[in-house]
């Protein structure tokens, strides 16, 4: 009988059953430096995480630490890079820059053993990776017998090759100095919130989208057709990316005015409590995440799920309608067919889905069984007549807001009740622990592992503590300030197991920081999107483990019960794991809109649809397509992918 319930439900969900949905951000997933209007930077070059050396010993300021590191924000207008189009569409070669003073790391010697076999960047055991890209017409890099390299055309082809070099030594010196200076000024806006710091910051970013559109441009106008040095080809096509920024001026005041406008919906909605209509004013952050993953009442949960989303993605679902075509429109100026293809790219593969749906297969049967105790324990709570034994879980009484994370529901759904999970804030406390102390502890772990050692501007300029003077804010984020040797973490620590792990977290960016800082600024990022995080939480999943805290004598006891490790576990499960399918379709809904196989009058019935097939939840109410429940997650009106 159950059974046939639930085959009914599937088959009707997009026309009138109820559906579900899920949370925000997890806690881990941390900001480096991403967020700050990303909406007009490209997808693969977040605001500050770019670099070189120039000014390096001689022009830093050597007062005390209360001025070094303050970089005047400059006002006054970049010099265009702009090559020489006369000049066969190659930068002049007398335009360059010298080098000899500028490039202490990354001298011109260096750059030029940028090739394939010294690249690091250079994929060896990939060879279908260049071929994939149509338009890279060189040999094959992987090819190192070829014999191709006395010809005519090979020594024009090499001229050509170094005008283009000394366009992107240029492009690279600049690129650092812009970057360095919005940095900077973002950096003082988020340690010291006031007016005159914002309208700093917000004109330092209009200033740095306009350069990077600047040399935008100039990149377009090289053709790469004929660059067989790799790594040259490759820097020239990430430079011809940037997404939404390549929209006209109108359009792309358009697209930002969207994306503001529908962040404003969803930033300042509230709700009415649960039977209390007179008391209103309920915001997301605190009340509703704390109903969310603390009541028990069926009723007051669905409540508080269905007006959510009646006041924040229903408001913003035609606004939305919009935002694609635009994103779509930014897309193909980028050369790209639509925006999932433009999403998909920093990940170099030509089949994303794919991809992405075998690593799921690998793990569902580990979701499965999650699921499926899961419900079991909600079941024994909620009560049969509420929860199916073999139906999706209604996505309401998963602990947030959109069912994303677990975590709130883990109390009482821990395997072993009362085995409590290892804490070691209070023994942090007794044995004296500060916010400094902390990340000393997590620079040791590094350095133990034979990585560096945190330089030191770091330890001098870094906000590692809530200072009383000022107001900042406090996410948790490690910083690039793209001249090889600033970098800096804020965070407002507390003394607490929560916040050591964080510390290691954030300083795992500052190690892939570091790691990479030699490279030309164009391939100083993450791997991909999601390889800055997936660093800094494989060294958070270490560093919680209850044998290492026992080794930094954090924990006296013994350590070593299966009932401990299965708490464990399953808390770890109840977050990351379950996490996954949401994440999942959060992107594959989106590239399903952008592609144009999904419109808008199914926008709501597509998202039900994957939130069964991959999450296995349902609504708790009737939805229909006046409804937009992708719209009440943060990332869709703010127009950020999520899989990273
Ligand atoms: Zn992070």
């Amino acid at each position: 009988m159950y059974r046939l319930v639930s085959l009914l439900f599937v088959i009707h969900t997009c026309s009138s059953s109820p559906q579900l949905d899920l949370p925000p951000i997890s806690s881990t997933q941390r900001n480096y430096g991403y967020g700050l209007l990303s909406s007009t930077q490209s997808i693969n070059s977040p605001g500050n995480q770019y670099d070189r050396n120039f000014q390096y010993s001689t022009a830093r300021p050597t007062a005390g630490p209360s001025t070094a590191g303050v970089y005047s924000v400059s006002s006054t207008p970049y010099s265009r890079i702009n090559p020489d189009i006369n000049n066969n569409g190659y930068p002049s070669v007398d335009g360059r820059v010298s080098s000899s003073t500028l490039r202490p790391y990354d001298d011109r010697s260096r750059d030029d053993r940028i090739d394939l076999n010294n690249d690091p960047n250079f994929r060896r055991n990939d060879p279908d990776f260049v071929r994939s890209d149509p338009r890279y017409t060189g040999s094959n890099p992987y090819d190192f017998n070829r014999g191709d390299t006395n010809t005519l055309d090979d020594r024009v082809n090499r001229v050509n090759l170094q005008q283009i070099r000394d366009f992107l030594l240029q492009a690279d010196d600049q690129a650092s100095k812009e970057c360095t200076n919005n940095v900077a000024a973002q950096w003082n806006f988020e340690t010291d919130v006031n007016d005159a710091t914002q309208h700093a910051a917000l004109d330092a970013q209009q200033r740095y989208t306009l350069f990077q559109r600047g040399l935008w441009e100039a990149a377009q106008q090289i053709p790469r057709g004929a660059i067989r040095d790799f790594a040259t080809y490759r820097q020239l096509s990430l430079l011809s990316i940037i997404g939404p920024a390549a929209l006209p001026p109108d359009q792309l005041d358009r697209y930002n005015r969207i994306i503001n406008d529908m962040l404003a919906v969803y930033n300042t909605a509230e709700i009415c409590a649960y039977n209390e209509p007179f008391k209103c004013g309920l915001h997301l952050q605190p009340e509703l995440q704390f109903i969310m993953s603390h009541s028990r009442d069926w009723d007051e949960l669905s409540h508080v799920w269905t007006e959510w989303r009646r006041n924040t993605g229903r408001r913003i679902r035609d606004l939305y309608e919009q935002l694609v075509d635009l994103t779509n429109q930014a897309a193909r100026l980028n050369n790209f067919t639509d925006a999932s293809a433009y999403w998909m790219f920093p990940y170099e593969t030509t089949n994303m889905r794919q991809e992405v749906d075998e690593v799921w297969e690998q793990i569902k049967p580990l979701y499965d069984q999650l699921h499926a105790y899961v419900r079991r324990r909600l079941r024994e709570s909620y009560g049969p007549e509420r929860i199916s034994r073999s139906a999706p879980m209604p996505a309401h009484i998963l602990g947030d807001m959109w069912g994303q994370s677990w975590s709130g529901i883990v109390p009482f759904t821990l395997p072993y009740p009362g085995k409590n999970l290892v804490d070691v804030s209070p023994e942090m406390l007794n044995q004296g622990y500060t916010p400094l102390t902390m990340f000393q502890l997590a620079e040791e772990f590094f350095v133990s592992m034979n990585m560096t050692a945190m330089p030191p501007d770091f330890w001098s300029l870094s906000v590692l503590d809530n200072p009383p003077d000022r107001h900042v804010h406090c996410q948790p984020s490690a910083w690039d300030f793209c001249n090889r040797h600033d970098y800096r973490i804020k965070m407002c620590t507390h003394v607490d197991m929560k916040d050591l792990i964080t510390a290691h977290h954030e300083m795992a960016h500052i190690e892939y920081f570091l790691a990479y800082r030699n490279q030309p600024k164009v391939f100083r990022d993450g791997a991909n999107p999601g390889f800055h995080e997936a660093i800094g939480e494989t060294i958070a999943l270490s560093v919680a483990s209850p044998r290492h805290l026992q080794t930094l004598g954090l924990v006296q006891r013994s350590v070593d019960d299966t009932a401990h490790d299965i708490n464990y576990l399953f808390t770890q499960a109840m977050d990351k794991l379950a996490f996954l399918p949401f994440a999942l379709v959060m992107d594959r809904w989106r590239w399903d809109v952008f592609t144009g196989d999904v419109r808008k009058e199914q926008y709501n019935c597509h998202w039900w649809r994957l939130r069964e097939q991959y999450q296995g939840v349902k609504p708790p109410v009737l939805r229909s397509e006046l409804d937009f429940d992708p719209g009440s997650k943060y990332h869709v009106p703010a127009n950020i992918p999520y899989i990273r």
